[in-house]
């Protein structure tokens, strides 16, 4: 009866962390100040260029490649708001680092950097 309980609760516990996983990921997507509230990209320029706020929500469209993201395309250009800098295919509004939209371009330098900061945390 005990091994049950204990069984139980672990399962509770497993399930109750996966079911949090995509709300985490919801709100690492959402803007944390007035000031990118205020000018992120408008609904109707979102549509336009079927821009996404989390990257993997665009899996199936065809011009998404793993990977890719505002963060290493080239139009995004990075602000002191963590997670967030301004797109200028979008207008300069702001988008996430974490977005994707139809227009993305690689931009090589800045995955050259992401490249460097992870061997420079792996040491
Ligand atoms: S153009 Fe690049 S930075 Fe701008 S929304 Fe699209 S993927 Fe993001």
């Amino acid at each position: 009866m005990k091994e049950n309980n204990s069984r139980r609760s672990f399962l509770k516990l497993a399930f109750g962390t996966l079911a949090l996983a995509p709300l985490a990921r919801v709100l690492a997507a959402m803007p944390k100040t007035q000031k990118i509230k205020d000018k992120m990209i408008n609904e109707k320029t979102a549509k336009k260029l079927n821009y996404v706020d989390v990257a993997s929500k665009a899996k199936d469209h065809k011009k998404y490649k793993k990977g890719s993201n505002c963060g290493n395309c080239k139009f995004y250009k990075e602000s002191k708001e963590k997670g967030w800098g301004k797109c200028s295919m979008a207008g300069n509004k702001y988008v996430a680092s974490e977005g994707w939209c139809k227009s993305y371009r690689l931009d090589k330098k800045k995955v050259k950097k992401e490249v460097k900061k992870e061997v420079k945390k792996k040491g």
